[in-house]
């Protein structure tokens, strides 16, 4: 337990607005309703949910209370500062932009973030930040063309932040855009989807013969699921990294059992792998506890521990130069360690 506290960790699947911790809902809920005195009840009914549909409900409560570029920011900052007192070093944020009519435009959405990635950047110099835009399925063509826009114009201005774009959303609706994913590709943003949260052959074929550069969760790639072999070995012989989110998966029941997950088949046949929280408020996590869980249910000792941060140093959407430097960090602990 102490050990995964003390590594120097790398987020690569975080959720902006699935991040907020009760404290920060508590605080944003205040800002919106200064003169009331009930936030507890309204935001006790995030821990109630016991699927992946029901999971979805709950980020409109953290969406009623982000309206502002204001409470963006102070979203921001708050879930870095709770990733940086985790020990994570490099957190790749990722987070859907939002326009609320008469509020806040798409465009300040994202530029709240930026102002609270700067201010970061000097209180916690030990933790490297890097955002990816998000499209979210459900929400249709023009949106998802409107936030890799967006997304092209901020990379242009701010490359040493904005990175890359994340296909997420609701799996059960929608459409995964990856003509306008390789737009933005061309443009020289990186690409992470997430990937048969459902079991979905067509579009899973779909996504993998697009070679993002990262997938997300990939549950239902799982070598023991009926006439999912196939699909095993097209991701195996893909060798894209997958982000694994076993709390998350775990409470959406879109995985029965921590042992049954499939970070135990990607991890046996040494397929690039990293973990991530998703939605620690969500679901009630950190990176720390993920690797405790890792750890406990997979029996990784220190070295494996240690190994599965370094190996992360390559799937970040990092230049080289920070590579390097978040890889003397993790080398400099594994020293002290011995
Ligand atoms: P935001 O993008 O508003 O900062 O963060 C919340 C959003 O992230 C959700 O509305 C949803 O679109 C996306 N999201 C969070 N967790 C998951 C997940 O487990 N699967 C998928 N597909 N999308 C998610």
């Amino acid at each position: 337990e102490k050990l995964c506290q003390a590594l120097p960790k790398l987020e690569l699947h975080a959720h902006l607005n699935g991040s907020l911790s009760m404290d920060t809902l508590k605080k944003l809920y205040k800002m919106q309703n200064p003169n009331s005195k009930s936030s507890e009840d309204t935001l006790m009914s995030i821990k109630n949910f016991s699927s992946l549909d029901e999971c979805f409900k709950v980020f409109n409560i953290a969406h009623s209370l982000t309206t502002t570029p204001e409470a963006v920011f102070h979203s921001t900052y708050d879930t870095i500062k709770e990733f940086k007192e985790d020990n994570v070093i490099y957190l790749e944020l990722r987070s859907t932009p939002r326009a609320i009519e008469g509020k806040m435009t798409k465009q300040e959405y994202v530029e709240a973030i930026i102002k609270a990635f700067e201010i970061c950047k000097t209180d916690f110099p030990n933790i490297l930040l890097k955002l990816l835009i998000s499209i979210n399925r459900k929400q249709g063509y023009k949106a998802a063309q409107d936030n890799i826009e967006l997304a092209i114009n901020f990379f242009k201005k701010y490359p040493q932040y904005i990175v890359g774009l994340d296909l997420s959303g609701d799996p059960m609706t929608g459409s995964t855009f990856l003509e306008l994913l390789r737009k933005a590709r061309l443009a020289g943003l990186k690409i992470a989807a997430h990937c048969a949260e459902v079991p979905n052959e067509t579009e899973t074929i779909d996504i993998l013969k697009f070679k993002p550069d990262r997938l997300g969760h990939c549950t239902c790639i799982h070598p023991t699921l009926q006439g999912s072999s196939k699909l095993f070995n097209l991701l195996l012989d893909s060798k894209i990294p997958v982000e694994l989110c076993l709390t998350s998966n775990i409470q959406c029941k879109t995985v029965s059992t921590y042992e049954s997950h499939q970070f135990k088949y990607l991890y046996e046949v040494g397929h690039p792998i990293c973990l991530g929280t998703d939605d620690k408020g969500v679901f009630h996590t950190s990176l720390s506890h993920e690797y405790k869980i890792a750890s406990s249910t997979f029996g990784l000792k220190q070295e494996q521990l240690l190994k599965l941060c370094l190996s992360s140093i390559e799937y970040t959407f990092a230049t080289l130069e920070e590579k390097q430097a978040l890889l003397y960090e993790i080398e400099k602990f594994a020293k002290e360690c011995n």
